[in-house]
């Protein structure tokens, strides 16, 4: 059933588990929503019509369709006469997603506090487990998407759709900006951090929680390159990855 493999990564290969999508187009959307999570596809991509039906094995309407609800999700840019292209977000963008995640995400975990179970927690630490087990073993792609899927899942105890359809695409566009702004915080790090955040689910600490997660994605917003003008000449001059 999944299209044939092709050199280009808009193949979803991995997401036997997830629901799978009502349509084609919805199909290619969520290739290439994954493709960008899993930093197999970067910012500035040109998305040929042409090619991708090819890749889909679907008419270039349903790839216009799929283009047009990327571009919805702020994913894609639709340029009259060039195309379609995998968007490069601003820095005023940037930190725009930053600062709502923030809101969100503090707000999101401290009301989880009152309502989580135990088994949601044991859910929590399976996650985590599987996070730490993927950056150990430096798979670049997992780690990437799980890191990512941590905040989705929170949003998703916490049983408000809205809320996780939100943080969803907040996720995605948080993936292009790392991609597009070279995030040098470590998956390790995020890791380290994604534990305490449950430590303090775990005892129903409200404000320490939102407080680490405020941190954490602070960290994470530091950690990218936004500001040409604090660019630290060492790290410039002397690149240590
Ligand atoms: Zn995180």
């Amino acid at each position: 059933m999944p299209p044939a493999r092709s050199p280009l990564t808009l193949v979803a290969s991995h997401d036997a588990g997830r629901s799978v999508p009502a349509s084609a187009s919805a199909r290619i959307v969520e290739s290439v929503t994954a493709a960008i999570i899993e930093r197999r596809l970067m910012p500035g991509t040109k998305l040929s019509e042409q090619k991708m039906a090819d890749i889909f094995h679907v008419s270039r309407t349903l790839v216009r369709q799929a283009l047009n609800q990327l571009s919805r999700d702020r994913l894609v840019t639709l340029e009259p006469a060039r195309g379609a292209f995998v968007a490069t977000p601003s820095v005023a963008e940037a930190r725009q997603v930053f600062q709502v995640r923030t809101m969100l995400e503090a707000a999101m975990v401290r009301s989880l506090c009152a309502q989580i179970t135990d088994r949601q927690i044991a859910e929590l630490r399976a996650h985590l487990r599987d996070e730490a087990a993927a950056v150990a073993r430096t798979d670049v792609t997992g780690r990437t998407r799980l890191l990512a899927d941590f905040h989705v899942v929170l949003a998703r105890l916490g049983g408000n759709e809205v809320l996780a359809q939100l943080l969803a695409d907040l996720l995605s566009r948080s993936s292009l900006i790392a991609l597009m702004y070279q995030s040098s915080h470590s998956a390790a790090h995020s890791q380290l951090e994604h534990e305490r955040i449950v430590d303090a689910l775990e005892q129903r600490d409200a404000e320490a929680a939102a407080a680490l997660m405020e941190r954490h994605l602070a960290a994470v917003e530091q950690n990218l390159h936004l500001d040409p003008h604090t660019a630290d000449l060492s790290a410039a001059l002397l690149p240590t990855l």
